[in-house]
């Protein structure tokens, strides 16, 4: 199983157990606190259950970020992205599992098993966020600058065409353009697929297939029109939008 199928399971697998939680704890209330139940185990004691718990939350992220920063030849950009991007779960995990447990008054024995079920969670929870933000958020910092350097690049060689009063049209070359005719339509893709691997939000996912849905077939309507108009002249081995195949 590749990486990135491995963390789509386990936030999947995190979404239905959160599904069933929510209908199971409806009925059998959470059994700490108030609702602490002899039935789910021996006690801990809160302080030293709230410690241990979610302690992995908190050191699985900074034992990546360590690894990033000594262990691993990743550039400077990448290591600052995922500082940036892993600091408000960390901070948060900082103060639940350090801060928080040493607040705690007369805080109730935490039974055994909602206690095991949260260190689980939080060491489930501690290496989804991290991994995922270590391998693809940062990654889509770079591929929006890589795309949004491309594209600025390519509308540039565009432009540069033509001389002043010029309105017809010539081969573009150089770039992106070796590769497809539509270069800056390719580059603002990767740019906003960059944008919405970074985010993981709806609305940057939206944006990333609209632009695709939008931008590749007008590449494609390029393409076709520089073969009519250019004929044998124009680059054989050039492609419409995607390199090598389309
Ligand atoms: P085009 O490639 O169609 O045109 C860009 C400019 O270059 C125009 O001024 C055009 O002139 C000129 N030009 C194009 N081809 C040639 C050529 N062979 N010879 C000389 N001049 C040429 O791009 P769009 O206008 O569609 O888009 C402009 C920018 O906006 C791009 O960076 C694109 O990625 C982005 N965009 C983003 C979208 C999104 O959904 N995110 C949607 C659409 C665009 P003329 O106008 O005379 O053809």
């Amino acid at each position: 199983m590749i990486h990135s199928e491995l963390l789509f399971y386990l936030s999947m697998t995190m979404i239905v157990s959160g599904i069933v939680a929510f209908f199971v704890l409806l009925f059998v209330p959470s059994p700490y606190g108030r609702n602490a139940n002899s039935a789910f185990g021996p006690p801990v004691p809160a302080k030293i259950a709230w410690l241990i718990q979610e302690i992995p939350a908190f050191l699985i992220p900074v034992y990546f970020i360590i690894e990033l920063l000594f262990f691993k030849t990743s550039d400077s950009a990448n290591v600052r992205d995922a500082i940036l991007l892993l600091a408000p779960f960390i901070m948060h995990y900082f103060q639940r599992s350090l801060i928080y447990p040493m607040l705690i008054r007369e805080g109730k024995p935490m039974p055994a098993v909602p206690f095991l079920l949260a260190f689980i969670f939080c060491i489930y929870n501690g290496y989804l966020q991290s991994s995922y933000i270590i391998n693809y958020a940062a990654a889509g910092y770079a591929l929006f600058a890589a795309g949004m350097a491309g594209n600025i690049h390519s509308d540039q060689i565009l432009r540069s065409l033509r001389k002043p009063g010029e309105t017809g049209y010539k081969i573009p070359h150089g770039g992106l353009f070796s590769l497809v005719s539509g270069a800056n339509f390719l580059a603002e893709i990767i740019e906003w697929t960059g944008f919405a691997l970074l985010n993981r939000s709806l609305p940057a996912v939206a944006f990333a297939l609209f632009t695709a849905a939008n931008t590749a077939p007008r590449a494609w309507h390029h393409h076709l029109w520089y073969l009519k108009k250019f004929g044998d002249e124009y680059p054989k081995n050039r492609k419409a939008i995607l390199p090598y195949l389309i």
